[in-house]
């Protein structure tokens, strides 16, 4: 569904993204990992069109999208972010935050778009916390309420920036779970993380990214058990 062609993208001298290949077909979880810099984030913000690329095709469901002939704000509605740091609204309460591009970004009635954040927070497991602000809630209540944030706009795909590297170790899991769940009930994904245990258990594909260059890409258990380049195994060796 997502088809990416020989892209590149330079933050003035800094050539950050070099020739990069990538597929991610309907229903393929897809995680991505690599040193700090090797231009993961980059690579993610480009498929959400939060970057534009500077040369390179991103083709969604057959279609070339590019700036100058598209409504990158209506071809984001299908595709979800989630974040490191969940950038909820800190003024708004949590069924708010869901509500809040359904209705105004989408024009859905606000009825139907409470109804609906319910079944959502029901899912991430935080149903007794409607009424709730950010700041009364942990770590990992925030990424569940974001991951529902995100669901909110029914996206085709979902991609997710480190999802849970700002979380105590302790409060990692539960948001992995939601995750994975997700994962199961057939989501296409995109991970960038450093959860190695999540990407051997849940990813279809591993996605190895060194100096803006996709490196290798397999399954898990060959990525990990049996990488082809050295360059994969050195960044595993040192990640383990
Ligand atoms: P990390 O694991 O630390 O999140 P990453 O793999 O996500 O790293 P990117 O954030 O994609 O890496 O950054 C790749 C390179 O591009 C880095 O050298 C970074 O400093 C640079 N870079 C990223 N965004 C910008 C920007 N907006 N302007 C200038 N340079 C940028
Ligand atoms: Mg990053």
């Amino acid at each position: 569904m997502i088809n990416v062609k020989k892209l590149n993208k330079s933050f003035g001298d800094l050539h950050v993204l070099k020739d990069v290949d990538i597929t991610v077909k309907e229903s393929d979880v897809v995680c991505l990992i690599g040193a700090s810099g090797s231009g993961k984030s980059t690579l993610l913000r480009c498929l959400n069109f939060l970057e534009i690329n500077d040369n390179g095709q991103i083709i969604i469901e057959g279609e070339e999208i590019k700036a100058d002939t598209h409504d990158l704000n209506e071809v984001r509605q299908k595709i979800g972010m989630v974040f490191q740091h969940f950038n909820l609204f800190p003024h708004k309460n949590v069924i708010e935050n869901i509500i809040e591009a359904p209705v105004h970004v989408k024009g859905v009635s606000k009825a139907q778009a409470i109804e609906e954040a319910r079944e959502l927070l029901a899912k991430v497991g935080l149903s007794d916390k409607e009424k709730v602000y950010p700041s009364k809630l942990s770590g990992g209540q925030k990424q569940r309420v974001a991951i529902a944030r995100a669901l909110a706009m029914k996206p085709d795909i979902m991609l997710f920036d480190e999802p849970t590297s700002a979380l105590d170790p302790e409060l990692v899991g539960e948001v992995l779970a939601t995750m994975k769940e997700l994962a199961e009930e057939g989501m296409t994904m995109v991970v960038v993380t450093h959860e190695m245990g999540f990407a051997r258990e849940v990813a279809d594909w591993v996605v190895y990214m060194h100096g803006g260059r996709i490196v290798e890409v397999g399954h898990p258990d060959d990525i990990f058990e049996n990488p082809v380049e050295e360059r994969t195994r050195e960044f595993l060796s040192k990640t383990f």
